[in-house]
């Protein structure tokens, strides 16, 4: 595949005619039957391993640009996750790959019944901005190991991250396989005009609603990753040294800009005060008395994200942080009492380092207020008490979460990740997401030994076989 031929990826001025120019190559190539081997997919998957390392430095100066993204944070969370799933992909792709055997009733004798997986065919995957390395490679990996051709589209919102994908692609492999198309909503809007038999997207439940809406139009399936409120429950029984670290980590890294971010916090009202001091010294302890000088803290991505996140802070009182940069857009992390239900900050996803803290007394009112918004992306519950745990890991609808920890929960490839309602529709990593890139042919082998007579009309009893 690597031959002098490459494309250096499609640039913004991707047009309809370059559009549909590289949809119908992937079709044809994707037709061809070259992506389905278990040896090519693997060969791919080692490319695309071998093109992130080369491209490391790359990435990380690019997401420095893009967010001011400390290295050790664009590696935890960016390039080593992505690392990480295409060796897990590589390793277990034959295996997914395995057509299964399952039972046949007695109904269908002699015959044999195997589900087999097979490719959707030509997958479109649109990125947001926030993990942009991460959020390209992770589904690029399930298309991949599913056997599909694919073409990606990352966020104009991170353009230097989005240029050095590009190339990363471009150079590694060849369009009619993988392509990168950069360019904003136009683009995309363009993109979800073409026949792809797969949508993926990550991005806000807004856009989601129309990649939704015009993949309908085509009857396309689609995943969606989406985002939503997060609750982040601490009862009295917790151990609180830990809540206290693993909330500011999980709330704080990146500013807040996660879609698995805990949204808010409901605390048990006996433990508040002494949770708030604790996180207060991690916030110290992590970014250091002025979090905004520090050089590694996280800026906001743009001016619209920055004066809707500043506007949350007048909407309650501000009991630690609250500091801001009009410049260089950042915020501070934040705790803010005092606010309702009905305020914008616990109404819409905050995706920002501002932290409500809500308390409760008894569990009916953790319900109350979970339920007072959609079913959200993630959940995190920190107790000591199993029973409780259990209690709200079970009464609640949400995409995944973690009991006693925050946000690590997508770095286990063996659980799905994804939403539920408006917070996404189907999930990937691992094993799903080589499911969420493939259909499942269900097929009965018949035999030649045997042929019941019951099923036909000549025969005078009939019996249920279809
Ligand atoms: P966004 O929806 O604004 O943009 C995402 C992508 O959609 C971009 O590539 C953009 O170019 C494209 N786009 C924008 N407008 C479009 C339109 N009208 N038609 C077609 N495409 C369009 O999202 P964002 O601001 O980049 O990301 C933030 C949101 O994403 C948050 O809500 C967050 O929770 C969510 N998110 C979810 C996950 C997840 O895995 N579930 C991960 C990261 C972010």
């Amino acid at each position: 595949m690597n031959d002098s031929n490459h494309s250096q990826g499609i640039a913004e001025s991707a047009d309809a005619d370059t559009i549909n120019r590289l949809v119908y190559d992937q079709k044809n190539y994707y037709r061809s039957g070259a992506t389905r081997s278990i040896a090519f997919r693997r060969e791919q998957l080692s490319r695309l391993y071998e093109a992130v390392r080369r491209f490391e430095a790359g990435l990380m100066a690019a997401l420095k640009q893009d967010l001011n993204k400390p290295e050790k944070e664009s590696y935890a969370l960016e390039i080593g996750l992505a690392l990480n799933e295409i060796r897990f992909a590589r390793r277990h792709v034959r295996r997914w790959s395995k057509p299964r055997r399952v039972k046949t009733p007695l109904t269908h004798l002699g015959a044999s019944s195997r589900i087999v997986p097979e490719p959707l065919g030509t997958s479109l995957v649109i990125g947001p901005w926030n993990y942009p390395v991460n959020l390209m490679i992770m589904p690029m990996v399930a298309a991949i190991a599913a056997g599909n051709t694919v073409v990606m589209k990352p966020s104009e919102m991170a353009p230097a991250t989005s240029a050095v994908l590009t190339r990363l692609i471009g150079e590694t492999f060849r369009p009619e396989y993988i392509a990168s198309v950069e360019g904003g909503a136009e683009v995309s809007e363009r993109l979800l005009k073409q026949p792809f038999d797969h949508i993926f997207y990550t991005g806000s439940s807004v856009v989601g609603r129309i990649v939704m809406e015009a993949a309908a139009k085509q009857l396309i399936p689609v995943t969606l990753e989406l985002g939503g409120k997060s609750p982040c429950i601490v009862h009295k029984d917790a151990n609180l040294e830990l809540a206290a670290k693993r909330i500011v980590y999980g709330k704080m890294s990146n500013a807040g800009q996660t879609c698995v971010a805990p949204d808010y916090l409901l605390v048990h009202a006996e433990v508040k005060q002494q949770l708030l001091e604790r996180m207060a010294a991690t916030v110290e302890s992590f970014y250091g008395s002025d979090p905004i000088a520090n050089p590694d803290y996280v800026r906001i991505v743009n001016d619209k994200n920055y004066r809707r996140i500043v506007g949350y802070l007048g909407e309650g009182r501000i009991a630690f942080g609250g500091q801001t940069d009009d410049v260089a857009r950042k915020i501070a992390p934040t705790f803010l009492e005092g606010v309702t239900l009905q305020s914008k900050v616990m109404q819409e996803e905050i995706f920002g380092p501002v932290l409500p803290v809500l308390t409760y007394e008894r569990t009916e009112e953790i319900y109350a207020t979970v339920q007072a918004n959609a079913k959200p992306l993630a959940l995190y519950v920190f107790s000591g008490n199993p029973r409780f745990q259990d209690e709200i890991v079970g009464r609640i609808p949400f995409g995944g979460g973690c009991v006693n920890d925050t946000i690590v929960h997508p770095g286990n490839p063996n659980l799905p990740f994804g939403g539920i309602g408006t917070s996404g529709i189907g999930s990937y990593h691992g094993e799903h997401g080589f499911k969420a890139f493939s259909h499942y042919k269900g097929i009965l082998k018949q035999s030649h030994r045997f042929d019941l007579p019951f099923r036909y009309p000549d025969s005078k009893r009939g019996l249920a076989l279809i």
